[in-house]
């Protein structure tokens, strides 16, 4: 039966649906039309891709990007799926053809990119085709007020009004309010019931750390990370060259991406990426919106996004497979005072500084970070999430009005003249030539701050200036100034909250943290877990074989589950979570077979079992299998699984050897044996004979005559 669950289950391996899948799907079922809001990674594709199954005729899906159409119906035909896409890369030849699919009934989704599906060609084919429901993916592209605007998408508006009766469901992972109100009304979608799932994504974790000695402590984060894969966001093109190269001179696997590069460079990094040929790229912002890669591990930011709608997008790239990811935010005031410069001469001044506010609070936050974020998407999240560094390391208060009412002091000192960093410089006392020569060391506060590093009272500044005690002239030099408030602290003895800087309790914390974080991450990834090793070896040399990217095969998330259970049967291989009827029929016996091997050699501690491999052989063996195809499956050269054979027969297993060798060539071989005397060997047995005899079956006549030397020497 095509019940959603059904069709869930057989094509694409899962058991039950997500939050809002269900509902989503019957909507569409029902004809009507939809927007659907979820963060990436919440399992969008599903919503259209089931009611095109159970649907007549064939789901039209407007997608922006060629490699991320390729993914999609890679990743549908591999469940078993009829899809194809059509796109300005084609040949007419190849267009011609999936037109002609299509009008036979033979796909039930197509996907195809906006400006082609307004050209005059497609809708004349559009006319004859039978179409079950239009799905638009990336619907925030359509409104200028997202962060991604695509002029072609403005185009779609038309759809509606040519196939009233055809139901759209618009989706996307980005938008707020103005946006949403934006794509509902250039679609025309104005009966289109809104549908806005959780963005909370629990499996990724949170963390920010100040903007320096980034490369240090990227490459303890990587070496954290063996085997993983991840993206590092940087904000210029010169930044993105050169992290990779350093990372490179350490010993990592990394390539950079940026819009500089060719379309051929870049589709080159994208698919080594993909591939998990290349596990690292150090990229701008263009890079990652065509990527469905699920096993992608953690996301770091080398610098600040300019907005959380971006931000949270980027790091949505992380754990698609639902399993514990990480993100690690760099920040700095330098990237604050350069994404103020860019917002402040681009079109859009005051959203895009207003953008960055929001985005700098996240970074400064004294509170549960995943909290500020749900909440600018207004969703409100009930408790503290544990999983942000905040949660994990909560902020130590104390009383701060002393070290406040210094600086203060001394920005009033200073005549409201100064930048932070010459603030500092004076608080601690430095003789810097600049200083010195401005006289800033013969103020009363020079050197008042000593006790604290720079790094201190840089962090201190920013909490002063989050407090409204300061604040800085963007439109003068970045100089800082005073507010009405500073006075009441400098002279009404206003009392100052301040929060011990997070690095200082880190340190503290570190020991204990990260013995428990490299914990849990073990088994998060499974690192540690040999037959997740072997499988992923084994997805790795699939997805080469078929030219597939290695998540098609099977997402981490499958892969994990697999090597938990451990299925042998088609019936517990069914049980695993991703595991359709399709993928079972094309790498079903593959997979079983190393875990079936696995099981025989090692048991359940991942200890090795003594004997384990010449058993296996046995049981295959007797299981009816050939040496050769024994040989073949096991990726073993024929020599040793007769060896093998042979040191069962030795020790008393029931093999039947003889039929390997006739009774002449064993009487042969014998005399050879005996001949030789002292020199005897396998060799000199081999070349007695002249290379007649194979050396299997001189050591299985020998074995047979009970001659000693059967698998031993060669
Ligand atoms: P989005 O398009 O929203 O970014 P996808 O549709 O690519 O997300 O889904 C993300 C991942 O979640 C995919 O690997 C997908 O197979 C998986 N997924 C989707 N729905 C379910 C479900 N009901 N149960 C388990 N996994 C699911
Ligand atoms: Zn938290």
């Amino acid at each position: 039966m095509n019940t959603p669950e059904n069709i869930l289950k057989q094509y694409f391996g899962y058991a039950s649906f997500r939050p809002l899948q269900k509902e989503i799907i019957e909507h569409l079922l029902a004809g009507n039309n939809a927007l659907v809001l979820m963060p990436t990674g919440g399992g969008k594709s599903m919503c259209f891709q089931i009611p095109a199954m159970i649907k007549e005729g064939t789901c039209i899906v407007v997608s922006p990007l060629i490699a991320l159409m390729k993914d999609q119906v890679e990743a549908l035909m591999t469940n078993g799926i009829p899809a194809a896409c059509i796109n300005s890369s084609m040949s007419p030849q190849q267009i011609a053809h999936v037109e002609s699919l299509a009008l036979d009934g033979e796909l039930k989704l197509l996907y195809v990119s906006p400006e082609k599906l307004v050209s005059s060609l497609f809708q004349q084919f559009m006319a004859r085709l039978k179409i079950s429901l239009f799905a638009i993916d990336e619907a925030h592209c359509i409104s200028s007020w997202g962060h991604d605007f695509r002029p072609e998408y403005t185009q779609l508006a038309t759809l509606k009004a040519n196939y009233p009766n055809v139901p759209v469901v618009a989706l996307t992972a980005t938008a707020d309010r103005i946006t949403r109100d934006d794509i509902i009304q250039q679609l025309a979608l104005a009966d289109a019931r809104q549908f806005i799932a959780s963005f909370d994504r629990p499996n990724l974790s949170l963390k920010v750390l100040p903007g320096r000695d980034r490369l240090a402590i990227m490459t303890k984060f990587l070496e954290e990370r063996p085997d993983t894969s991840g993206i590092i966001y940087c904000l210029s093109r010169k930044s993105c060259e050169q992290v990779s190269d350093s990372l490179n001179s350490r010993g990592f696997n990394t390539d950079f991406y940026h819009a500089q590069l060719t379309s051929a460079e870049r589709n080159r990094v994208q698919e080594d990426f993909v591939s998990d040929k290349v596990p690292i790229i150090c990229a701008t912002i263009a890079f990652g919106m065509g990527i469905d890669k699920s096993n992608v591990r953690w996301v770091i930011h080398y610098n600040l996004p300019k907005n959380i709608e971006g931000f949270y997008q980027e790091i949505g790239r992380a754990g698609r497979d639902g399993l514990a990811s990480d993100t690690l935010l760099f920040y700095s005031y330098r990237d604050i005072t350069m994404l103020r410069k860019f917002a402040e001469e681009s079109g859009q001044k005051e959203l895009k500084l207003e953008k960055l506010n929001r985005m700098q609070q996240y970074a400064e936050a004294h509170t549960c970070r995943r909290k500020i974020l749900l909440s600018y998407f207004s969703e409100d999240l009930p408790e503290k999430c544990g999983n942000c560094d905040v949660c994990k390391n909560p902020p130590e208060y104390f009383d701060g009005t002393r070290v406040a009412q210094m600086a203060l002091s001394a920005v009033t000192r200073l005549k409201e003249q100064v930048g932070t960093g010459m603030l500092i410089d004076v608080l601690r006392g430095s003789n810097k030539s600049s200083l010195l020569e401005r006289g800033y060391h013969h103020i009363k506060t020079y050197g008042a701050g000593r006790n604290l590093s720079a790094f201190e009272w840089q962090d201190y500044l920013i909490q002063l200036l989050n407090q409204g005690l300061i604040e800085i002239a963007y439109d003068d030099h970045n100089v800082i100034r005073l507010t009405a408030s500073s006075k009441e602290v400098l002279f009404q003895n206003r009392k100052v909250e301040l929060v011990t800087p997070s690095y200082k309790r880190k340190k503290r914390e570190e020991a204990k943290a990260a013995k428990s974080d490299r914990r849990s991450r073990r088994e998060s990834i499974g690192k540690g877990d040999k037959l997740f090793a072997i499988l992923r070896k084994l997805r790795t040399n699939i997805a080469s074989r078929d030219g597939i990217p290695p998540y098609i095969v099977f997402n981490d998330a499958t892969l994990k589950d697999m090597s938990a259970r451990k299925p042998v049967t088609e019936e517990q291989m069914m049980e695993v979570s991703g595991v359709g009827l399709e993928k079972f029929r094309r790498y079903g016996d593959l997979f079983m077979h190393e875990i079936r091997e696995f099981t025989a050699l090692y048991n359940e501690e991942g200890k090795k079992i003594t004997g384990g491999s010449y058993l296996y052989s046995l049981r295959l063996f007797k299981e009816g299998m050939s040496p050769e195809q024994i040989a073949t499956l096991r990726k073993m050269v024929t020599g040793t699984v007769y060896g093998h054979l042979i040191k069962a027969h030795e020790a008393g297993a029931d093999v039947e050897l003889s039929n390997f060798v006739k009774e002449g060539e064993i009487s042969e071989i014998t005399a050879a044996y005996e001949s030789l005397g002292d020199e005897v060997s396998i060799r000199a047995i081999f070349e007695k004979l002249e290379e007649r005899q194979p050396y299997h079956k001189i050591r299985i006549a020998l074995a047979l005559a009970g001659h000693e030397f059967g698998t031993a020497k060669s």
